[in-house]
């Protein structure tokens, strides 16, 4: 019975607690700790072991839960632009190397983990090992319809090497539309005008001595094909235990090379093609947005680069089955299957990673040491808490979704809901992205956390941020949470500016301890805050008896799903509103034939309003008994009324299994087309956007290869889910 509980601490103490405790200099001190040598996937048992020691000392029971992983190191690497001497010159029809990329970072007198000896080399995860040579061609971003224009302009892509400008969509899409074209190899650099404003042609100085980007960043990461399923690729929808059998990676990961590369390297390289084959702005806008190295001479051509220039690109990578750790912590609550989740991954590309993931890491032991503090004040949250510092997200996700996997029945029956934060601050801007269940919760606890910047006193995180929202896609730990196991997932962090802020060198040596200080979070006063929304998050949802979840913000955001959906129907490509948008319609992958009939296809979305409807009326009369309840909690009820009291219990216990129920209904256990691993029928990342989540995904997808019987199949699928969610909370 909350708040009759010996030693049960009031909600409003514990939340004292979770504001008071965190601290900039201990957030300060946890950073240094994990920026201060690599820790790649694998490669970490030391950071594992000190995570588990820590929040033990804290008072969060913990252990250290290894997995056997198909996980890659990188051994050797070469790019070299190469060019055959003309005819006439004394070494006439010889190879001659006109540009040997260095494939480093500079190393910076100002920044100490620059200067680390045993420095992560750059490479992309689950890329492929091979030594190919070959012309080479520009794609712009390599998303699916930048390869598709190519195509239709008979530009020759087959056997040669792609020469693609990180953004807009998950790198390892760009690799795998490479490889189904025929191509050999693809090289990905960074290209200056996508950091906004801030850059060097724009006159403001480089990192170390300013903002911009360091010319020589690289951008590491993986090139698994994320939107196909996350996790080991040995082992997809089961847990990577010792003796596990295992699968064929030839879906899941490349076969052909690719390597990363700053845009300094990519310079003699793109002005190669200078003046050879057609210039991007014969392609359009979406291929002279941002193009940001015009000030160094580039021209933005095509190629494909004469046969006498090509470039030479060499990756070994040595690939073995190799234990990853994960750190799991817990609190026990009273209620024995009502399950909270919080996460974030430990291991990062670089010995730094001060952003990404360990401004993140920091939080979360700053919101453990917080719940520490309230344990020792004799407190016990109502439902069960458990911590996790994930292994492997970098690779595809690994340790979070082997973790999944592996605890699939428990979670479904007792999960309740997952928290993220993986870059928890790399800026001031407060970002989310959220099942619509969990709208509600983030707008409330940010209302009651103070802004560290306040240009009117007492504003709150909430007051100086624009309430806006995103869909879950993918690219972090909550990818099997939300997309496998159908729990409602949540993921913040505190992103730069867009426009004039510090560039953030994602991936880069530079994410360094040394960024964070001086660029990213001066004092680290935005690491406080976070672990303040972080727990107060946590404790919201563990230790409040009515869930704070809300049905309502399920059903109308389903509604507008729909409306987009019909939206799509008549939408083309030329007037796309966002950045995301634009991005959403360059990753279309199209038919080859029309099937079905559109119109009819719109027609029967007139079953899914209805659908929703229903449900709605289901979700506001549920939300409002929640209400209703949560007020009968706090009224005094006399001993001898225990029969009442008993009521209310199970009231309020019925009311929750049914908002715990809800996102489980969406589930679909064939799963998606194509990629059965991914069970969610709401929401999915892109299957060629890989990071911004495609709602529907099944409609959405059978639209864009205009296959109307399909998408009529995939309503009724999403009917029934409806459905079912409208019986479970009648
Ligand atoms: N955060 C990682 C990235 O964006 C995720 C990698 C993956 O999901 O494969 O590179
Ligand atoms: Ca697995
Ligand atoms: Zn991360
Ligand atoms: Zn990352």
């Amino acid at each position: 019975w909350p708040g009759h509980h010996k030693n049960h601490l009031a909600h409003e103490e514990l939340k004292t607690i979770l504001l008071e405790t965190p601290s900039s200099s201990k957030a300060t001190e946890w950073s240094r700790y994990y920026t201060s040598g690599p820790h790649l996937a694998g490669k970490n048992l030391s950071q594992a072991e000190w995570t588990r020691d820590r929040w033990n000392e804290w008072g969060i029971n913990s252990n250290v839960v290894a997995y056997e992983t198909y996980i890659n190191y990188p051994v050797d690497h070469r790019l070299a632009l190469l060019e055959k001497a003309k005819s006439g010159a004394a070494d006439a029809g010889a190879w001659k190397v006109a540009f040997e990329a260095s494939l480093e970072e500079d190393v910076l007198e100002e920044d100490p983990t620059s200067q680390l000896e045993d420095s992560v080399p750059t490479f992309h995860g689950y890329s492929a090992s091979g030594n190919v040579t070959g012309s080479f061609v520009y794609v712009n971003y390599g998303t699916y319809w930048d390869f598709e224009d190519l195509v239709k302009a008979n530009v020759s892509l087959e056997g040669k090497i792609a020469v693609a400008r990180y953004g807009g969509i998950f790198r390892g899409l760009k690799v795998k539309r490479a490889q189904e074209l025929g191509m050999i190899g693809v090289v990905i650099f960074t290209d200056p005008g996508d950091d906004g404003e801030t850059t060097e042609a724009n006159g403001y100085d480089t990192y170390p001595n300013g903002p911009a980007r360091n010319p020589s960043s690289v951008q590491r990461g993986s090139v698994q094909f994320l939107s196909v399923a996350p996790g080991d690729p040995t082992t997809p929808g089961y847990p990577s235990k010792p003796g596990v059998p295992r699968a064929p990676v030839d879906k899941a990961i490349p076969s052909i090379p690719s390597l990363p590369i700053s845009y300094l390297e990519a310079l003699p390289i793109l002005k190669a093609l200078n003046g050879i084959g057609p210039r991007a702005q014969d392609f359009g806008q979406y291929w002279t947005r941002n193009t940001g190295l015009a000030y160094k001479g580039v021209e933005y051509n095509i190629g494909p680069s004469p046969d006498d220039v090509v470039l030479n690109l060499y990756n070994e990578q040595d690939y073995a089955i190799t234990p990853i750790w994960n750190v799991i912590g817990i609190i026990n609550g009273t209620i024995p299957d009502e399950v909270i989740v919080v996460g974030n991954h430990r291991d990062a590309w670089i010995a730094g990673g001060a952003g990404d993931p360990n401004s993140g890491s920091a939080v979360l032991n700053e919101a453990i040491r917080s719940f520490g503090k309230a344990l020792e004040r004799g407190w016990k949250p109502l439902r069960t808490i458990v911590f996790a510092s994930w292994d492997g997200e970098e690779y595809g996700l690994v340790g979070s979704t082997e973790w999944v996997e592996e605890y699939l029945p428990w979670l479904t029956a007792a999960n309740v809901a997952y928290i993220n934060v993986d870059v928890g601050v790399r800026g001031p801007i407060f970002s989310a992205s959220a099942a619509p269940l969990l709208h509600k919760l983030i707008h409330d606890v940010t209302a009651s956390v103070q802004s560290p910047n306040q240009t009117i006193k007492g504003q709150t995180v909430r007051d100086l941020w624009d309430g806006r929202i995103s869909t879950m896609g993918s690219g972090s730990d909550f990818t099997a949470f939300q997309d496998f196991a159908g729990i409602p997932s949540l993921d913040i962090g505190f992103n730069e500016e867009t426009g004039n802020s510090p560039i953030y060198h994602y991936h880069s040596n530079y994410d360094s301890f040394h960024w964070m200080s001086e660029f990213g979070d001066p004092g680290f006063i935005y690491h406080k805050t976070m672990a303040q929304v972080l727990g107060l998050i946590t404790a919201k949802l563990a230790d409040v008896p009515l869930l704070s979840l809300n049905a309502t913000n399920y059903a109308d955001a389903l509604k507008e799903y729909i409306k987009k959906v019909e939206a799509k129907l008549t939408a083309s490509q030329a007037n796309p509103s966002t950045e995301e948008d634009i991005f959403a319609f360059r990753a279309r992958a199209i038919g080859t034939e029309v099937k079905g009939n559109p119109n009819h296809f719109k027609n029967s979305l007139g079953r899914l309003y209805q659908s929703v409807d229903a449900f709605k009326s289901s979700a506001v009369e549920l939300d409002a008994k929640s209400e209703r309840l949560a007020k009968e909690v706090n009224e005094h009820i006399p001993w001898w009324k225990w029969i009442s009291k008993l009521k209310l219990l199970h009231e309020i216990r019925s009311t929750n299994t049914k908002y715990k129920k809800i996102e489980r209904a969406f589930l679909y256990q064939h799963g998606l087309d194509s990629r059965p691993w991914f069970k969610h029928v709401v929401f999915a990342p892109g299957v060629w956007t890989g990071y911004a989540g495609a709602v529907f995904p099944g409609l959405d997808e059978s639209i864009d290869k205009e296959d109307y019987v399909n998408a009529t199949k995939w309503v009724y699928i999403i009917d029934d889910c409806i459905k079912t969610a409208t019986k479970t909370i009648e």
